[in-house]
């Protein structure tokens, strides 16, 4: 993609809330990898931005990228009112592919842990419990768990802290279609309460149904970019 075009996909797509992440013209190498090749995009509070592309498109790169857990190899990442980056970092609402829960606690014990990692109140358990409809298999160690209920229990973990910034990675792995109805409705709510929301996924359905923008990558570009 020339700079020119870049330009012109960050004009068109942040013009609505305030601009919060600003990636400018990023490269991304992993060795001989060329994962992010002069990737430029815009991320505005309260607003949806759902990411799309094949296996390899470097999605996942730009999800770490975005939260501050890689560094570019050139070009700019601007955390805009979030603070630095390490405080962007310890208050990211991060969903990875690896769900970052302990398999021996239970599911309840894991979304505590993180609750009051960050400082926040018993209630803010109980409203994700409710939010992700927890509670039968929440006293469960995680490891009996099935796939769909770890992930609920993942994304109760990532949103517990009400995060400024979230970053969901496939979130829908797992989930049945209730679970990805509410997930849906979710999503919406994180960005009608202001933050900046980036998810990727591979689910069409999914994307369509979260007002977002839509962002589509190939071979470690953006081929498209819609306004929302
Ligand atoms: P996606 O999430 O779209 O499937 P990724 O961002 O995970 O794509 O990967 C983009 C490219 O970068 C792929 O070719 C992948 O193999 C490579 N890659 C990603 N992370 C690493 C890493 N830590 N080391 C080496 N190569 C990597
Ligand atoms: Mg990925």
């Amino acid at each position: 993609m020339t700079a020119t075009l870049s330009a012109r996909i960050v004009a068109a797509t942040g013009t609505s809330g305030t601009v919060s992440v600003r990636v400018s013209e990023v490269t991304k190498t992993y060795g001989p990898v060329r994962a992010l090749r002069n990737v430029s995009l815009t991320l505005s509070t309260g607003r949806v931005t759902a990411l799309l592309g094949p296996n390899g498109a470097g999605k996942s790169t730009l999800l770490s990228l975005v939260g501050a857990l890689t560094r570019p190899t050139s070009g700019r990442v601007e955390h805009v009112g979030l603070g630095s980056r390490t405080t962007v970092r310890s208050t990211l609402g991060w969903l990875g592919h690896d769900g970052l829960l302990y398999p021996d606690l239970t599911g309840l014990e894991n979304v505590r842990l993180s609750a009051r990692l960050h400082g926040c109140a018993d209630e803010a358990v109980e409203a994700v419990r409710a939010r992700f409809d927890l509670s039968a298999f929440a006293d469960r160690p995680v490891r009996t768990c099935s796939r769909g209920q770890r992930q609920r229990v993942a994304l109760a973990r990532a949103l517990v802290h009400a995060p400024h910034l979230v970053l969901l990675d496939e979130p829908t792995t797992g989930l049945d279609a209730g679970g990805v109805e509410r997930l849906e409705a979710v999503v919406r709510e994180e960005a009608a309460r202001g933050v900046t929301v980036l998810v990727v996924t591979h689910d069409e359905r999914f994307a369509s149904a979260l007002d977002a923008q839509v962002v589509r990558m190939e071979a470690g570009r953006i081929a498209v970019a819609t306004a929302c």
